[in-house]
């Protein structure tokens, strides 16, 4: 598991500018929650760590590497999207392994890191379904196991439990949260939910008009909000 440091990060699309100069760092296996109104610019700067948008300036440090000029496959991370798409013709079992065998990885190890995950996501008796096959938080849960086979070194999430209905929203936070624990893993988590950012994060950044209007840990923003904004947005109901 690495650090992760974003450094002075502007980004502007035609004459608008999104980002306006972030400035972020977390330590390896730390869950960093980015929360902010819906055009904040939240995907964009998710986008860029991932290496799937350039920045117009700035740079992003993944552990000690200097990331700006590689790809995403070169940045050892995984994603989880809203929209979780599986290769819908395939079962649950291939659309882990699929990743792995595109990498080579020997059928012998895939098959035990397709144990592992299934056992870990309590996805064990869906592995021969398809994806219509299974419900919501399943499919959630499978695209999960996707980014898990390949232990990266960093976990980018974009809100990945938007489509869920509130009941089991509230069900797979508490799963993300126990898996953090148990794993240890990186995690750059976005949302747009006070809530969820609040009780996932060991820090969050509140983003808003293209800047980090705080960075801390949940406690720091509650009891000391940096100014008006971050207090009315954390303070009102999700
Ligand atoms: P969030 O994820 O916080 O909802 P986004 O990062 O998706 O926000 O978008 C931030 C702003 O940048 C929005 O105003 C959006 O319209 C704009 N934007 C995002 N991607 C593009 C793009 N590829 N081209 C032009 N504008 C974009
Ligand atoms: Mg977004």
């Amino acid at each position: 598991m690495s650090s992760l440091t974003v450094k002075n990060l502007k980004k502007s699309f035609g004459s608008t500018q999104v980002l306006k100069g972030i400035d972020l760092s977390i330590e390896a296996g730390q869950f960093l929650t980015l929360v902010g109104p819906s055009g904040c610019g939240k995907s964009t700067l998710l986008n860029i760590i991932a290496g799937l948008e350039t920045p117009s300036t700035g740079e992003v440090w993944i552990g000690d590497r200097n990331v700006n000029r590689l790809g995403p496959k070169d940045r050892d991370i995984a994603m989880v999207f809203q929209n979780y798409a599986l290769y819908p013709n395939m079962n649950v079992r291939k659309n882990i392994s699929f990743g792995l065998e595109m990498r080579k990885v020997p059928k012998g190890e895939q098959d035990r890191i397709i144990d592992r995950v299934a056992r870990m996501l309590q996805i064990e008796p869906l592995l021969d379904r398809k994806p219509a096959q299974l419900s919501g938080g399943q499919r959630q849960r499978v695209a999960m196991g996707r980014a898990l086979a390949r232990d990266p070194k960093l976990f980018l999430f974009d809100e990945p439990l938007s489509n869920l209905d509130a009941k089991l929203r509230v069900n797979m936070r508490a799963e993300i949260k126990e898996l953090h624990q148990r794993l240890g893993t990186t995690i750059v988590y976005v949302t747009h939910d006070q809530i969820e950012a609040m009780t996932l994060g060991d820090r969050i950044a509140v983003l808003h008009n293209g800047e980090v209007q705080q960075f801390g840990s949940p406690s720091d923003i509650y009891e000391n909000p940096a100014n008006r904004f971050v207090a009315g947005f954390i303070g009102s109901p999700s």
